[in-house]
């Protein structure tokens, strides 16, 4: 039951093999910080968490490094256009420091509010900008660069595979569509350095050899990853948006640099979409974490929704699929509840779970498992703690829940306290007049030895 992973570099099922024995190096591309995370973005990091998740489970130790976009991701990917965080800052009317302050802030909550393990490396573009400037002298000295009044770019003709992952055709570029390409030879040259426009004093800027300006967006996770993960490494990330353009030019750039394809595999997670259309930031309303919890949902409800589907199929968000995915949450968290402590793990099911998991993180078909399992006969404390077992890699955080207490009103807890003083004066009329009206309430009290417990009265289904 070896760990098998889609690599889109490849373009099939590949078995995982480490470059390192016994470790896995994760890179997975972070967020741009000039808006909240939508519940689309957020997908890609429940799917990443799963894929770090597993590979723990299968013995790795993960080193998962993330970036956070704070600098040079523009609006338009042919490298056009305002920068995302200047942009975000007219928006709002804080600084570009001030917002990517903000949101990083807010995509952490919704990391930890879905249970997505933190990276063991956060790594900001705006605190890397020397590591990157470094690397685009590597690039310029190996002779893949030009300048142009804009800015320092890559001549993306001079790799003979360039585009391999997402296996563009560089003759069909050229001939077939009719591409903007300013000053840039080729269409999909793209910018490692910009300058900053003659007269404006942008908000992020900095010195370079080569005038003052800010990073390219791609540059930035070529660098970091090298950094923290080496010049190879094992897997990196990214929603499927990012194979065309941002994937395919980190590639781009340390091949050039260090003859090296960055990562040993590449993995994709596909779209949450509404209405069949790509949920974006950029399309203004859309919806976050906050408008799930100001609708009364739990955010693991969320994360159960997206592992209800693979992660190289798309997935169209609806409110009843999300209220589908809370009921089934509920049941598994109330069995884990109900059952007993000290059970064993079943091999059985753990193994047939371990095999759809490992099958490039088929959750779906592991929650099939999963069912199979919680409609079992087996002993309830086996279950529990096979499910247990299985919820490393889910993060369902089923071990953790407990049932909402329940609020007692006053008036309740007064008429309990009245039917106590009238049992100890031995007015057995009182005590049964309150335990009646306690009844009428809709609420029945129990002597237990510790003293009355009450509590809301089970609904009597109506004949
Ligand atoms: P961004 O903050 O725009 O750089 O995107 C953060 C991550 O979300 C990237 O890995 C994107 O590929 C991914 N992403 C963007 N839109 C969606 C979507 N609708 N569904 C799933 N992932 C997405
Ligand atoms: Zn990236």
């Amino acid at each position: 039951m070896k760990l098998r992973l889609y690599d889109t570099y490849a373009r099939e099922l590949r078995d995982f093999e480490p470059l390192k024995p016994g470790k896995a190096g994760l890179y997975c591309c972070g967020p741009t910080v000039y808006n909240y995370a939508h519940i689309g973005n957020l997908r890609t990091y429940i799917f990443e968490d799963v894929l770090r998740r597993t590979l723990a489970f299968n013995g790795y130790a993960v080193l998962h490094v993330m970036n956070i976009t704070d600098v040079g991701h523009l609006v338009s990917d042919a490298d056009s256009g305002e920068d995302k965080m200047e942009a975000g800052a007219r928006r709002t009317g804080k600084t570009a420091w001030e917002i990517a302050e903000l949101y990083t802030e807010a995509f952490q909550r919704d990391l930890r509010q879905l249970n997505i393990l933190e990276p063991d490396v956060w790594c900001r573009a705006t605190d890397h900008i020397e590591e990157q400037i470094a690397m685009i002298q590597c690039i310029e000295a190996n002779g893949y660069t030009y300048r142009t009044d804009d800015g320092i770019y890559f001549d993306s003709s001079r790799l003979v595979d360039y585009g391999h992952l997402a296996r563009l055709h560089k003759e069909g570029l050229a001939a077939g569509t009719r591409v903007e390409t300013g000053d840039k030879r080729n269409a999909t040259d793209f910018a490692l350095w910009k300058f900053s426009p003659p007269g404006v004093v942008r908000q992020m800027e900095w010195e370079s050899p080569w005038g003052v300006g800010f990073p390219g967006w791609h540059i930035e996770c070529s660098a970091m990853s090298v950094k923290y993960l080496g010049p190879l490494f094992d897997i990196h990330c990214g929603g499927k948006d990012h194979i065309p353009v941002h994937h395919t030019n980190e590639i781009a750039q340390t091949e050039a640099c260090y003859d090296t394809q960055l990562a040993n595999y590449w993995l994709h997670g596909y779209f949450l979409q509404t209405d069949q259309a790509k949920m974006a930031k950029s399309a203004g309303e859309f919806l976050r974490m906050q408008t799930l919890n100001d609708r009364g949902y739990d955010p693991l409800a969320y994360r159960y929704l997206c592992i209800s589907a693979h992660y190289r199929s798309d997935l169209n968000f609806s409110w009843d699929s999300l209220d589908g995915a809370s009921t089934a949450l509920e049941r598994l968290r109330t069995l884990v509840y109900d059952g007993p402590a000290g059970g064993s793990v079943e091999p059985e099911f753990a193994g047939r779970f371990t095999a759809q998991i490992n099958d490039d993180l088929n959750t779906p078909r592991a929650l099939a498992v999963v069912w199979d399992l919680a409609r079992s006969k087996l002993d309830a404390a086996d279950r529990k703690a096979t499910l247990l077992h299985i919820d490393e890699v889910l993060g369902l955080q089923l071990a953790a829940w407990k049932p909402a207490e329940e609020v007692i009103p006053e008036e309740i807890s007064a008429l309990v306290a009245a039917r106590q003083a009238a049992r100890a004066a031995k007015d057995w009329a009182q005590a049964d007049a309150a335990r009646e009206r306690l009844q009428t309430l809709g609420y029945e009290v129990e002597d237990t030895p510790d003293g009355p417990q009450v509590r809301r009265r089970k609904q009597v289904p109506a004949d």
